[in-house]
């Protein structure tokens, strides 16, 4: 049965990501997170195209709603959106009601009041995006909560990996930086580990988490150990922004214990490559040359990636929108999480 969006897809969709929302990679199954990689497959060639537009999301109003600073993911998902046919708009609540002191609860009220089928979030507190997602009736995706997920990205930097080295399971993957303050740090131990890959973290003392036996992973405070041996090395922005003490000495004692270069880089299998989810900050935690390298470096893949991700992420969430929905039901199916 189609939905009113044209979409023939619904009973692969109930059972593989039947979620209203997408707040965090943590809780998601291995089928759940495979369904949505493969979803966004089927985007990339679209993508490729000269006619990128599909009208999956005609009709549906998505509000792009950032509290916080945002160039990539804000413009990857604008334009996903509107590949899809959708409309989007673009708030940037930094100069918005939230300078002349609305609640994030109010300001979710009234956008909710404007009948919207998708709100993307990012948040400077770690949990703001679920709070305001039990206020609306819509679908909310998470762009960045504080430092406590950023599902999105790591769904991208999966797409990426499985797209270069075919799967992910047993792959030895090491998230280098300030993993403290790091919402894609977790969103990807979340994410790799569940798909089987190995996780080894590389940091000084002070910026990796206090609990990070909890997380199933392995730790390193410095680059020779924690390197040997790994197929894919993630590189991390030091977040000066969500630093509120001193972590480490100065950026060029950082650069010279941490810093991505070829030296260190040659610690790593011999095919290994980099990412990065961005902003970069060259000379700081890596080397301009290696991140140019596109032997080494699939940066700019990564950002490929993420148009072809939200995309799949917000077909799926428009369509089990329309499904719990009762006019799109008949007797026999049942209603998402039921
Ligand atoms: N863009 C990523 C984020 O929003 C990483 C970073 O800012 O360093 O978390």
């Amino acid at each position: 049965m189609k939905n009113p969006a044209g979409i023939n897809t619904r009973s692969d969709m109930l059972t593989s990501f039947s979620r209203q929302h997408l707040l965090g990679i943590e809780g998601l199954s291995p089928n759940e997170i495979a369904f949505l990689l493969n979803r966004a497959e089927t985007y990339i060639n679209q993508n490729r195209q000269i006619n990128k537009k599909k009208s999956t999301l005609r009709g549906r109003t998505i509000f792009n709603l950032f509290f916080e600073n945002s160039t990539r993911t804000r413009t990857s998902f604008e334009l996903a959106g509107k590949r899809l046919g959708g409309d989007v708009i673009n708030m940037s609540l930094l100069q918005s009601s939230i300078k002349k002191g609305e609640t994030l609860i109010d300001t979710a009220m009234t956008l909710n009041a404007m009948h919207p089928d998708i709100l993307i979030v990012r948040h400077p507190a770690s949990g703001g995006v679920k709070l305001l997602s039990e206020k609306v009736n819509c679908a909310v995706i998470n762009a960045g909560d504080g430092s406590h997920e950023h599902p999105t990205q790591a769904l991208l930097d999966a797409l990426t990996i499985r797209r270069r080295v075919g799967h992910i399971m047993g792959l030895n993957i090491a998230i280098c930086g300030d993993i403290l303050h790091s919402r894609v740090a977790r969103s990807n131990i979340y994410l790799l580990s569940t798909m089987g890959a190995r996780i080894r973290l590389i940091a000084p003392k002070t910026l990796l988490p206090t609990n990070v036996e909890t997380l199933g992973v392995e730790s390193f405070n410095n680059m020779k150990s924690g390197l040997k041996d790994c197929d894919v090395i993630m590189m991390l922005r030091l977040q000066r922004e969500r630093m509120h003490a001193s972590y480490f000495p100065s950026s060029r004692e950082y650069f010279h214990f941490f810093g991505l270069n070829y030296k260190k880089l040659e610690l790593a299998k011999k095919n290994a490559f980099i990412m990065h989810p961005g902003p970069m900050n060259r000379g700081v935690e890596i080397a301009p040359e290696v991140a140019d390298d596109v032997s080494r470096s699939v940066i700019r893949e990564q950002v490929e990636m993420g148009v072809a991700v939200r995309m799949a992420v917000l077909e799926t969430l428009a369509i089990n929108l329309d499904t719990s929905q009762p006019e799109f039901f008949d007797e026999k199916t049942p209603k998402p999480n039921q």
